[in-house]
C-alpha cells in the first residue's frame, strides 16, 4: 500500500471549520487505499501569539521554557485535528514530537533532528489508524527536554518522518498552490513553478521564500524524498520539489532562473577598523559560531594603506543581532578594531536558477535591473546558482519587481492566495 506524509501548515488548521475540512481531505485519502501519517502546525498565527504572550512575561525565557510554551501549539492541533477524523468514523490517534521518535540535539529554540525512531507510528499504521504527529518539536537525546526545531520547523518534521517510514512522498499543504517566482503577496504577476530542484529549493528558502523549511529541503535531498508542495484549499497540482534526474525523467523543459526571493529578517553588522592580519577573521567568526549565531554574507574592504586597517561587514537573522554585536564587543581584548555598528533596515534580494550555471550574462542582467529601479547595491554574494544584493528594505518591492519583470518571469494572470496573513 503506498504510504505518504501530509503536513498541514498553520492556515490550513486556523480554526473549528479549517480542521474540519482537512480532516475530510485526509479520510479521504485514508479511504482511497493510501496509508496517511499526519504532521500539524499550530492553529494559525497561535506560535507568534505563544511568543508575544512569553515576552510580556520576560524579556529574555529560558530557552527550554519556551519550547515547551511553543510545542503547546502543535498539540492542540493535533488532538483537535484527531477529534475531527474520529467523527468521521476512522481511528486517528494524535502523538507529540518526543512520543513519534523525533530526537533532536539539545539547542532550544533551533534543535536539529539527529534520528527519527517512529514505533509508534508505525505501529498505528498497522492497526488501521491515522497517526497525527505535532510538527516542530522533539526530545533531546541528552537531556530529554522538549525541543524546537526553529520557525517552520514542522516541515522537517513531515520529511524526517517520511524518510524514516520510507514514504513515497511528503506532501505540504499550504495557503498557495506551490512555489512561485516570487512571493505571490508582493507580486501579483508571480508565476507557479511546477518542478524545482532540491539545490533551487534550497537556496530559495535560505534565501527568505518562506513556503519550505531550509532543513526539511536539505533532508529530503539527502533521502532524494520527492516533496509534493500544494494547497489544502484546492485541488490543483503543486510544485514537485526533485532531483534533477527525476526532473528530467519526467521529460520537463527547466527554465534558466526559477525564481527571485527577498528576506527582510536579516540585520547588517559592520566591524569598523579591524587591523589586517591573519587571524582576525578566524577569531571573529569563531566567536560567532560558538554563539550559534548563524551568518551569511561576509564583505571584507580593500585595506587602506594609511590605517592598515580594514571593515568586515556580515549579515545574520536580526533576531541574533544583539548577541553578535555583544559577542564581537567581548573581543575587544583579543582585536583592536575601532567599533561594532548595525543596521536593521536591510532587505536580501537574490536571484536563483539552476540554469545560470551554463549561462553567462546574469549578474549582469540582474544588476541592471536594479539599476532601472535605481536601487542601489550594498553587498553582493553568488553561489553556482544564485546572485544575492542587500538593498535598503524600503526599495524591496520595486526591486523584486523590477527583476521579475526583466527576467520574463511575470505570469499572464494573478496569483491565487488562499489565506494566511503570511506572518
Ligand atoms: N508553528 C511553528 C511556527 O509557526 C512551526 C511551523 O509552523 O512549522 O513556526
Ligand atoms: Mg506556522
Amino acid at each position: 500500500m503506498p504510504l505518504i506524509v501530509q503536513k498541514y501548515g498553520g492556515s490550513s488548521v486556523a480554526d473549528a471549520e479549517a480542521i474540519k475540512r482537512v480532516a475530510k481531505r485526509i479520510v479521504d485519502t485514508h479511504n482511497s487505499g493510501t496509508q496517511v501519517v499526519v504532521v500539524v502546525s499550530a492553529m494559525g498565527d497561535t506560535t507568534d501569539e505563544l511568543i508575544d504572550l512569553a515576552e510580556q512575561v520576560s524579556p529574555n525565557p529560558p530557552g527550554r521554557e519556551l519550547d515547551m510554551l511553543l510545542t503547546a501549539g502543535e498539540r492542540i492541533s493535533m488532538a483537535v485535528l484527531a477529534m475531527a477524523i474520529s467523527d468521521l468514523g476512522v481511528e486517528a490517534r494524535s502523538y507529540t514530537g518526543s512520543q513519534a521518535g523525533v530526537i533532536t540535539d539539545s539547542v532550544h529554540g533551533r534543535a536539529r533532528i539527529i534520528d527519527v525512531t517512529p514505533g509508534r507510528i508505525q505501529t498505528a499504521l498497522n492497526d488501521g489508524a491515522i497517526p497525527i504527529v505535532a510538527g516542530f518539536q522533539g526530545v533531546a537525546q541528552d537531556t530529554k527536554d522538549i525541543t524546537t526545531l526553529g520557525r517552520g520547523g514542522s516541515d522537517t518534521t513531515a520529511v524526517a518522518l517520511a524518510a524514516a517510514l520510507n514514504a513515497d512522498a511528503c506532501e505540504i499543504y499550504t495557503d498557495v498552490d506551490g512555489i512561485f517566482s516570487a512571493d505571490p503577496r508582493r507580486v501579483p504577476k508571480a508565476a507557479h513553478v511546477p518542478f524545482i530542484t532540491y539545490e533551487e529549493m534550497m537556496e530559495l528558502a535560505a534565501m527568505g521564500a518562506k513556503v519550505l523549511h531550509l532543513r526539511c529541503v536539505e533532508y529530503a535531498r539527502r533521502f532524494d524524498l520527492p516533496i509534493h508542495v500544494r494547497s489544502s484549499f484546492s485541488n490543483q497540482e503543486g510544485t514537485w520539489v526533485l532531483s534533477q534526474t527525476a526532473i528530467k525523467e519526467r521529460k520537463v523543459e527547466q527554465p534558466i532562473i526559477s525564481g527571485v526571493a527577498h528576506d527582510l529578517s536579516e540585520a547588517k553588522i559592520t566591524i569598523v577598523g579591524v587591523p589586517d592580519k591573519p587571524g582576525n577573521a578566524a577569531t571573529i567568526f569563531e566567536a560567532i559560531a560558538s554563539a550559534h549565531i548563524n551568518i551569511d554574507m561576509i564583505v571584507q574592504n580593500v585595506t587602506t594603506a594609511a590605517t592598515a586597517s580594514t571593515d568586515i561587514t556580515f549579515t545574520c537573522p536580526k533576531t541574533d543581532r544583539e548577541l553578535a554585536v555583544k559577542t564581537i564587543e567581548s573581543l575587544k581584548p583579543l582585536i583592536a578594531f575601532e567599533r561594532v555598528e548595525f543596521d536593521e533596515e536591510i532587505a536580501k534580494v537574490s536571484l536563483i536558477g539552476a540554469g545560470m550555471r551554463s549561462h553567462p550574462g546574469v549578474s549582469a542582467a540582474f544588476f541592471r535591473a536594479l539599476a532601472s529601479a535605481n536601487v542601489n547595491i550594498e553587498a553582493i554574494s553568488t553561489s553556482e546558482i544564485r546572485i544575492s544584493v542587500v538593498i535598503r528594505a524600503s526599495d524591496t518591492d520595486k526591486a523584486v519587481q523590477e527583476v521579475h519583470t526583466a527576467f520574463g518571469l511575470d505570469a499572464d494572470g494573478e496569483a491565487v492566495v488562499y489565506a494566511g496573513t503570511g506572518r
